[in-house]
Formats: structure tokens, sequence, C-alpha cells
């Protein structure tokens, strides 16, 4: 078995852990592996291991690798689910419609206008989006402010571009995981009350998904736990 293939297989059985530990079903929850500063090469083998959820933050790099995957004729583009996690700028909104499968950090009304704009116009063209939420007192950190998630649920169901999936968040570096995503898991509940299907909660990384797990996240973003240390940034 590959380094790979032992890491991936070692953290799905954590999920799994996890999940019964709370009372929770593994399989319904989506492990999106995220592999920025990676080669596509690495995106190609876990597609080979399985992996059908991947997760990028940069637009630039997303719509790079997916061209060179594309280029080789790699099933991996076609069948892979790429999630864009980072934060978006509203000028890259029609690169990261084309690249994207879903956007999960939608923070702001024009971004929301931005992305809606961008679609071809086709009744079936709908991008999957989830509201990023900001866990932190610093508004400079990524995310729509708690007290604000549902204003901008309202703005994004009037989009009809976009299919409002849920919320997602990063837990703030200092402090108890447990508790932000407690506070998640609260904004996600408002948010659900407005859009019933609105039912992903995209939150826990490495150091902290089983806390995510545990506040009933659906969706969980690892990345170095499975790829291994990351690559300085280019
Ligand atoms: C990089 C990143 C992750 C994965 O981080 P790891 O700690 O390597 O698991 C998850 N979410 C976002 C938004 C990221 O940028």
């Amino acid at each position: 078995m590959s380094g790979l293939a032992a890491r991936l297989s070692e953290v799905d059985g954590r999920i799994a852990e996890a999940a019964r530990q709370v009372g929770r079903d593994p399989g319904e929850i989506t492990r999106i592996v995220v592999t920025k500063f990676h080669p596509a090469s690495l995106v190609t083998e876990l597609h080979s291991l399985g992996v059908r959820d991947v997760g990028e933050n940069r637009q630039q790099e997303l719509t790079a690798k997916r061209a060179e995957l594309a280029a080789g004729g790699e099933p991996a583009d076609e069948e892979l689910r790429w999630h864009f996690i980072g934060q978006a700028q509203t000028k890259k909104s029609g690169a990261i419609r084309r690249a994207a499968s879903a956007v999960h950090s939608v923070d702001r009304d024009r971004l929301a206008d931005a992305l809606h704009r961008a679609s071809s116009g086709e009744p079936d063209d709908v991008l999957d989006v989830l509201l990023q939420v900001n866990l932190t007192d610093d508004p400079g950190r990524g995310g729509v402010q708690q007290g604000e998630a549902e204003a901008l649920a309202e703005h994004v169901l009037g989009l009809d571009s976009l299919r409002l999936r849920g919320v997602m968040a990063v837990a703030p570096l200092d402090g108890d995981p447990a508790a932000a995503f407690a506070e998640l898991r609260s904004v996600a509940d408002r948010v659900r009350s407005l859009a019933p299907g609105a039912d992903w909660i995209s939150a826990g990384m490495t150091d902290d998904f089983p806390a995510a797990i545990a506040a009933g996240a659906t969706h969980l973003r690892i990345g170095s736990a499975i790829t291994g240390p990351r690559p300085d940034r280019g």
C-alpha cells in the first residue's frame, strides 16, 4: 500500500470511529480531500484510490489542474467533484464558476451576484453554493458574520442559478473547536429553516474533524492528514 493509500484509509477509519461515537452513520459524511499546492498527479492518484471529492482554495490553481488533467485525457477530471473552498475574488467569479462543482466560500451579496451573472443562463446550469460563516471576532477573516447569515441566505435564494446547499466555516486557530462548531450548527439550523434543502455543514480539517463530526458536519475538508505536508506555495 502506498503512503497515500495508507493515510487515506487511516483517516477514513478515524472518520467512521468519530461518527459511531456520536451515533451517526459515516455514510452520510462526505470526505473532501484538499489538494491545494500539490501537483495534479496527486489528484490522479487520489482518484485511482476512489476519491471523488477534492478541494482547492485558489482559482488559478484549480483551473490549471483541471486543464492539465483534461489535456491528459484523465477520467479524474470529469469524474471528480471539485470544491472551491478559498476566499473568492469577485472578478474571478466566472473562472470559479466554470471550474468548480460547488463553492463553499460565499460570504457577501456581491460575490453571490457575480457568480450568478457568470451563469450560462441554461436552466441546468446551477451551481451549488455554501455560505462561509466567520466564527472569529476578526471581521478581516473570511466569512459572513453570524448575525448576517440569514440575510445573505435570503439574497442567494433570490438568484436562480445558485443552489444554496448550506454553510461552511473554519474553526478559529485559538479556542475550542467544539464551541465554534456548535455556533456554526446553530447558524446552519437557522439557514435550513429558510431553505430546507440547505442541509450541508462543511466543517472539520486535519486537526479538528472529530469535533466537527460531533457537531453535525456533513462535509469534511481534510488536507495534510491525507496528502502529507503541503509543498511550499509557489
Ligand atoms: C487548507 C484548507 C483545509 C485543509 O487543511 P488541513 O489542515 O491540511 O486539513 C480545509 N479548509 C480550508 C478552507 C483550507 O484552506
